[in-house]
């Protein structure tokens, strides 16, 4: 299924990200706006009342009601905010009542009932008033003075700014949207560059690379990375195609000798009798030797394709090496080469496939025994030593050259050719050594001198249980 683009569910975060944070804003900045209105008008209220309360105690003594009025009306006038006011006493007798008030006969509280000040919105006559009452105290007599503000102007000038803000966060929020799908496709532009780039490496051109980006971002990580797996890729394929092709080479000879040896011997009828008896004899040999190629191919191929199973169990290593010993002593003397084997009773438990690690022993027993020349000598020794498992296979051969060294393990390799193929090796064997050590978690090596001889060893990890 087609999902949205990357470059679109970018753009989709980043509209509802930018949505929510412009709501928020918008909210916050209405209400802090509102806020500092309503400070800015109570604040004035309250100036007021003082105001008032200074008149009434400068003046009260001295005035009749009536004159208090006209001073009142005289002040009021003059003062902030025009003459919205009232104010009445004890009784509720009104000291003063500016004209509008009274028309619309708001009321009062009488100071008795008044213990905080308080503020109130009222509309009168369609006009939008803020109230703030306020118990004074003036010559031991109580009195209440309610100011009013007219808040017409500060809700207008309030809802334009919430206008204002309903209609530029959509126009934002388009903006931004368009802005980020915009970006967010330039960045990813590259992507679909390398994608387009890939697409066209098939295992015919595996050497081809993509190009880098000099970018020290993601996306030269990102193309360096399918470099270093097209190269792995690569190695694989060719290791692959090497093995192939050796695995037939080496087929093909002992297949062709088969047939060669068959074609002579029916060529010429009325034979003796030993003549055929030879040429079976060779033919069996032959096939013998191509089966146990082909058998070596086989646990490789299983072994690359991960099908090979090794079943571990807790081993005496002791046993699994006199098995070795048992089987490789008859080798080594059947090729006239002198046996020696120095192995402790054990037991010494380790982790592993008997059979396989057995296995592993005898290809170096009989390596030894194929590379050293009449009248040399064969020794297997075992030992422990750090924590791990030590045998060894050290032989009087012909050794091997430091540079044929790092070769041996290679699948296919033989220092001799001529040799190795006379003496039935296919270069296999020590690459299926080396595989076995490995699932061990062990280590294969050699140490060797040309024409001196050389000693194989296996190591494998003791069992810390
Ligand atoms: P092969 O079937 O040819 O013996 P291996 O993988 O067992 O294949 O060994 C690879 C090559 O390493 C051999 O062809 C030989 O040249 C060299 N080699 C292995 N063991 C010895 C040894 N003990 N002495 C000298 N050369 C050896």
């Amino acid at each position: 299924m087609k999902g949205p683009s990357i470059g679109f569910r970018l753009a989709a975060w980043y509209f509802a990200v930018f949505t929510l944070g412009l709501a928020g804003f918008s909210i916050t900045a209405w209400f802090a706006m509102r806020a500092s209105v309503f400070h800015a008008i109570d604040d004035e209220l309250r100036d007021r009342v003082r105001g008032v309360t200074q008149f009434m105690e400068n003046q009260i003594s001295s005035l009749s009601l009536l004159e208090i009025r006209d001073e009142f009306r005289e002040h009021s006038v003059l003062g902030p905010g025009g003459d919205l006011f009232q104010v009445c006493n004890e009784r509720g007798q009104w000291l003063y009542r500016s004209v509008p008030l009274e028309n619309a006969n708001v009321g009062i509280v009488l100071p008795a009932s008044l213990t905080n000040p308080r503020f109130e919105d009222m509309r009168v006559d369609r006009h939008r008033l803020r109230f703030y009452s306020q118990r004074i105290v003036v010559d031991g007599k109580a009195y209440t003075v309610q100011v009013a503000s007219l808040m017409n102007e500060a809700y207008e000038a309030l809802e334009r700014f919430r206008l204002m803000l309903l209609l530029a966060t959509p126009l934002l929020l388009i903006l931004a949207s368009v802005g980020g799908y915009w970006l967010s496709s330039r960045a990813l532009a590259p992507v679909d560059g390398i994608s387009r780039a890939a697409q066209k490496i098939s295992i015919e051109n595996l050497d081809e690379r993509l190009t880098v980006p000099e970018t020290g971002d993601q996306l030269q990580r990102l193309s360096e990375t399918l470099n270093a797996m097209l190269s792995r890729l690569a190695t694989s394929v060719r290791q692959m195609k090497q093995f192939t092709a050796d695995a037939s080479h080496e087929l093909r000879a002992p297949v062709s000798l088969i047939r060669t040896t068959a074609e002579v011997a029916v060529q010429k009828r009325d034979r003796p009798a030993a003549e055929y008896l030879q040429a079976l004899d060779e033919i069996l040999e032959e096939s013998e030797r191509t089966s146990e190629v082909v058998d070596s191919l086989m646990l490789l191929a299983r072994t690359d394709s991960g099908k090979e199973a090794v079943e571990f169990s807790t081993t005496d290593m002791c046993a699994i090496v006199r098995g070795a010993v048992e089987q490789g002593e008859k080798l080594v003397r059947n090729r006239g080469l002198q046996f020696a084997a120095r192995v402790p009773e054990g037991p010494i438990w380790i982790q592993a496939d008997a059979e396989a690690l057995r296995r592993a022993l005898l290809i170096l027993i009989d390596n030894a025994a194929k590379y050293t020349p009449l009248g040399g000598s064969v020794t297997v020794g075992f030992e422990t030593r750090d924590g791990l498992a030590v045998a060894s296979v050290t032989d009087t051969g012909i050794g091997i050259g430091e540079s044929d060294k790092a070769h041996i393990f290679d699948r296919f390799w033989r220092a001799d050719k001529a040799r190795s193929r006379e003496q039935g090796g296919a270069g296999l064997g020590l690459s299926i050594a080396k595989w076995i050590v490995e699932m061990h978690r062990g280590a294969i090596g050699v140490e060797s001198k040309l024409g001196k001889g050389s000693t194989f060893w296996i190591r494998v990890p003791l069992d810390r249980g």
